[in-house]
């Protein structure tokens, strides 16, 4: 029987994971990670009759360990045990960790030759040529999960990436998209956080906001597909029905059209190579009547043009990048610093690590990275500080 396994299945993309999963009889789920819902983790577990059930936080073993007292189902806590769980044989691994955290266990499934499904847009932003080779190395496959990310993948079914001239990733806009240039520094965390079309977890709904989450997939769509930078586009698209396009060199443009709803990518990755059928609603064209595109405005959504300066260093940059919008949205949540602070935050981090020789390497190893990763949240933690203190009027 086949077996799977679902890493961050608490989550959002996780939740949406195990729906699909309780109609397939014939898929056998080997693991379940969770942060620090346990109640919920035990009860997905039970649910599918999980072998292993792991917290990634020690502190919440023991509560891990009492929910599933007498089920017979194996429990672990801790970063490592969530590591060690990608050993566990399984067929078809669902990464949907948030965060640089969902790096290790990635990596570790890939080097057992798994199917990956990458819902964790983070390991291909901060590691993406080594998390390829990894793959390659181990005959592992890796498909996309993200969206936008599905959809080239399918636009691209028989076709000769050679072909390709350019990919348009569309965007929401986020919950921000209307509001004038000139509040947006006043935008709360509650402002940021509510998106029109997706339902999705806290982080990446404001990183749709501050479209930190689109730079984040045009990095992605670049690793993934090896496209070069300038064949990479991002188009405002309110209704969130067309998820990509795709442009070839005779001039065709394909696009993916679909409601958004993350169990469609899910399930398309769970199926390929085939199709089968999904529980997800079907688009009536003649009652959505019009889709409407734009340019996005680099003023409202700077995190674009930082995404075009870290694909031209190269390098460490993505790993810095990352770690720096992560901290600066962290500083954001915990209402240190404003919505319109997060981008220069990145900016100056990454401007500081592009001066210092040490943090100018290109990683060779996971090690690598994420050792690059703990000293750029340092530098974008101080960076923060700098501006909270700068609006708090202090020295
Ligand atoms: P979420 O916040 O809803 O869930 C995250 C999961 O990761 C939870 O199970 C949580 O317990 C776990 N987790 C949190 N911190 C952890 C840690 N330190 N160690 C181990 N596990 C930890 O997030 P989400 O919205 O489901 O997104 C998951 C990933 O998928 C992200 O990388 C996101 O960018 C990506 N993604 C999400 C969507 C979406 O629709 N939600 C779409 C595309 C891509
Ligand atoms: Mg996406």
């Amino acid at each position: 029987m086949r077996r799977v396994s679902v890493f961050g299945a608490t989550g959002s993309v996780g939740e949406s994971t195990l729906d699909l999963l309780a109609q397939r009889p014939d898929i056998k789920v080997a693991v379940l990670t969770g942060g620090r819902n346990v109640a919920r983790l035990a009860e997905q577990a039970r649910a599918h009759g999980a072998d292993l059930a792991v917290t990634a936080f020690e502190e919440c073993y023991r509560d891990l360990k009492a929910a599933l007292a007498g089920s017979g189902i194996e429990v672990a806590g801790g970063p490592g045990a969530v590591v060690e769980a990608a050993y566990r044989p399984a067929d078809w691994v669902m990464s949907a960790i948030v965060g640089a955290a969902g790096l290790a266990p990635g990596f570790a499934a890939l080097s057992q030759g798994r199917t990956l499904a990458l819902a964790n847009k983070e390991s291909l932003v901060t590691a993406g040529p080594l998390l390829l080779a990894e793959a390659r190395a181990h005959g592992a496959t890796v498909l996309p999960v993200d969206s936008e990310h599905s959809a080239v993948f399918q636009a691209l079914v028989g076709e000769d990436i050679a072909a390709v001239e350019k990919v348009i990733l569309t965007a929401s806009g986020g919950g921000l998209r209307d509001w004038p240039l000139d509040k947006l520094a006043e935008a709360s965390v509650a402002d940021a956080a509510s998106h029109p079309n997706w339902s999705m977890g806290q982080r990446i709904t404001i990183d749709s906001a501050s479209m930190f989450n689109k730079a984040m997939e045009v990095i992605e769509a670049r690793e993934f597909f090896g496209l070069a930078p300038d064949q990479i586009e991002v188009l405002i698209h309110p209704q969130s029905l067309v998820h990509a396009l795709v442009g070839f060199n005779d001039g065709a443009l394909m696009a993916h059209l679909g409601a958004p709803d993350m169990r469609h990518p899910i399930g398309y990755a769970l199926n390929w190579p085939d199709r089968a059928h999904l529980p997800v609603s079907r688009l009536d064209l003649a009652k959505v009547a019009r889709l409407d595109f734009a340019a996005p405005d680099t003023r409202r959504y700077p995190a674009l043009e930082l995404a075009r300066q870290v694909m031209a260093a190269g390098g460490a940059s993505g790993a810095v990048f990352n770690a720096a919008k992560e901290t600066a949205l962290d500083q954001f949540i915990a209402g240190h610093i404003r919505f319109t602070d997060m981008a220069p935050v990145v900016a100056e981090t990454l401007d500081i690590c592009a001066a210092r020789t040490d943090m100018g390497r290109v990683p060779t190893t996971l090690a690598d990275v994420l050792e690059i990763d703990a000293e750029a949240r340092v530098l974008a933690g101080q960076a923060g500080l700098r501006r909270h203190r700068s609006h708090s009027g202090a020295a």
